[in-house]
């Protein structure tokens, strides 16, 4: 069978190779079968390997849901009575988590730093330092609305220094970034199997401190569903899923692990730089700018400003470049208007040559001047 392939520049659903995709079509089977379960303790171990954790101390918890369903998860149960969630927001997703812990009704200390620059570690500091009682310090590693990384080495350890743990959302660069649970201080850290491991969206999970959750048993239940201790004590004692897996996303998962090892950390992260080198190029050659200076960049998303041309509009350039089977996806960024070029899925370097001649191609016949004006 032929699928067409669409090259996607969203910051996921990633493009996928066609054995990922086919490796979903499979008899169909009942989840609870020992068939199913002897695929996903391997997978749980292996997403540990993805950030070189050690499988005794650290283990991986999945959940059927979209990436969110791990914010809300890590969120809601590992905060212990009496404690307040401290979060570093600088960016739409760490936005979403505060939103989060303002559902539960959870305490919340949430420290505003600018969205276009590194985090003050002086001001994180100081609200450890005044506040005894916060339960966790949390952080996205990637803040995929604007591309800004995070520096989550540094506070993890200052997580640690003041006697508290660190979970970080790593949805957007788990399996592309290079991450060492222990050299980065991450004692909890959660993905989506649609992002960098290259597979289907439905499957997601927490990875983390075994120690930790286990102590969170004794923590509030905040949610039935979304547990983090239920869920990972129903893996420990039978191997499954609490309630029905994606099935077929985990089939695709298996595969898609099996490739992320085989190209292999080092090189996959090369793969993505150089897309993202190729995505740079050509905004240089285009005059495009971009919103956050590439010194604070992650290298797997670029917010591009819309050029001030009275002939500009996002859609009909989306709509060509869709048409040519390139996908460009809008920005997160308040009062600015941004899209953003995205180096994540299975894609390379031609793929990226290909889709500026479609981009340029998409100015031309919208009347857009080149290079591009502001
Ligand atoms: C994609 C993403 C998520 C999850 O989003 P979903 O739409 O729920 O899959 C969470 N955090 C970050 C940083 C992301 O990039």
């Amino acid at each position: 069978m032929e699928v067409k392939r669409n090259v996607l520049l969203n910051p996921g659903p990633s493009t996928t190779t066609d054995t990922v995709k086919m490796a979903q079509v499979v008899p169909d089977i009942c989840p609870r079968e020992k068939e199913f379960q002897s695929i996903m303790k391997p997978m749980r171990d292996d997403l540990v390997r993805i950030v070189h954790g050690d499988v005794n101390d650290y283990t991986a918890v999945l959940f059927c849901g979209s990436g969110t369903i791990c914010i809300d998860i890590a969120l809601n149960s590992l905060l212990d009575e009496g404690k307040k969630a401290f979060v570093i927001n600088n960016g739409s997703y760490s936005s979403r988590a505060c939103e989060v812990i303002r559902a539960y009704g959870m305490p919340l200390i949430e420290l505003k730093q600018p969205i276009n620059e590194k985090p003050s570690l002086t001001e994180i500091e100081k609200v450890l330092k005044e506040n005894p009682d916060v339960g966790y310090v949390y952080m996205t590693h990637h803040e995929t609305g604007s591309g800004l990384l995070n520096p989550i080495r540094e506070v993890g350890a200052l997580a640690h220094k003041y006697g508290t743990f660190f979970i970080t959302d790593t949805t957007s660069s788990y399996a592309m970034i290079p991450i060492n649970v222990y050299e980065d201080n991450v004692d909890f850290c959660m993905a989506s199997a649609q992002k960098g491991i290259m597979g289907m969206t439905g499957l997601s999970y927490v990875i983390g401190k075994r120690s930790i959750i286990e102590a969170s048993k004794n923590f509030p239940v905040r949610s039935y569903y979304c547990n983090l201790f239920m869920q990972y004590d129903f893996f420990e004692r039978t191997g499954e899923m609490h309630f029905t897996p994606p099935v077929q996303t985990v089939y695709a998962a298996r595969q898609a692990l099996i490739e992320y090892f085989t190209e292999g950390e080092e090189k996959k992260w090369n793969r993505h730089k150089r897309v993202m080198a190729a995505i740079h190029a050509g905004e240089d050659r285009l005059g495009l700018k971009e919103a956050l200076d590439r010194s604070v960049q992650s290298g797997l998303v670029s917010a591009v400003k819309y050029p001030t041309d009275p002939n500009w509009d996002f859609e009909k350039v989306h709509d060509y470049c869709y048409e040519h089977g390139f996908t460009i996806y809008p920005g997160k960024l308040e009062r600015q208007g941004t899209f953003r070029l995205c180096a994540l899925g299975a894609i390379d370097e031609e793929d990226i040559v290909e889709f500026w001649k479609v981009f340029e191609e998409a100015l031309r016949v919208n009347g857009i001047q080149i290079p591009v004006k502001y």
